[in-house]
């Protein structure tokens, strides 16, 4: 690993921007990042920020959603958990609180305006960057040509449109995932496509770059 890319993964490992400096209202809580990276794993999971159960472990994914995603993804959590294979890199690397209805806030915004750049410059050997969420695929399509045109419709209509993405000649390609959360079970039961060809191509895709 690079001497840059230590130092800047140790300054966000010690980061408590949120806290001591923050651009909108102060974390309520200690910061604990939680990613999981390397210089050489070719695959990235990019997704939303901890939750609670990931901010108590420091491990992302300890949670359900977790054991969906490794499911979709086709592998263990020997593979997810070894960084040298599997880079994991939410928009907010802490846990964001909560609102007063008791949902997750969305990913602290002095994540990405601090951090976010200067990483992924760090990770030139990303070859397919797996979009979880909204926040995720806002960033990383931001200046993707179809990008513009399926942001205008729900989510879902981008994850719909994977091809697009995934056969794009630039690498890192790109592929949107809806949140592996129960909360869309019903959308993945009504779209046989998602289980019969979405998801045997994406573990195709991660079983060769592995
Ligand atoms: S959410 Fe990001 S910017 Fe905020 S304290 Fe954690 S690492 Fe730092």
């Amino acid at each position: 690993m690079g001497k840059d890319f230590i130092k800047l993964l140790n300054e966000i490992r010690a980061c408590r921007i949120c806290l001591d400096a923050p651009l909108r209202k102060k974390l309520a809580h200690e910061p604990r990042p939680v990613l999981q990276v390397s210089q050489k794993a070719k695959i990235a999971i990019c997704g939303q920020a901890p939750g609670t159960k990931v901010h108590l472990s420091g491990q992302p994914f300890t949670d359900r959603s977790g054991d969906r995603l490794r499911e979709w993804m086709g592998i263990g959590e020997d593979v997810f958990y070894d960084a040298s294979k599997l880079a994991i890199i939410p928009m907010g690397f802490c846990y964001p609180g909560q609102n007063d209805k008791g949902a997750d806030l969305p990913p602290r915004v002095e994540c990405k305006a601090t951090w976010h750049d200067a990483l992924f410059a760090e990770l030139p050997q990303l070859e397919l960057i797996i979009l979880v969420g909204k926040y995720a695929q806002a960033y990383h399509l931001k200046g993707h040509p179809q990008f513009h045109e399926y942001s205008k419709f729900p989510l879902y209509k981008l994850v719909e449109s994977y091809r697009i993405f995934l056969e794009s000649p630039v690498l890192p390609r790109y592929l949107p995932l809806p949140h592996p959360s129960w909360r869309n079970n019903n959308w993945v039961n009504k779209n046989d496509w998602f289980r019969e060809d979405y998801l045997p191509l994406l573990q195709a895709k991660i079983s060769k770059l592995l």
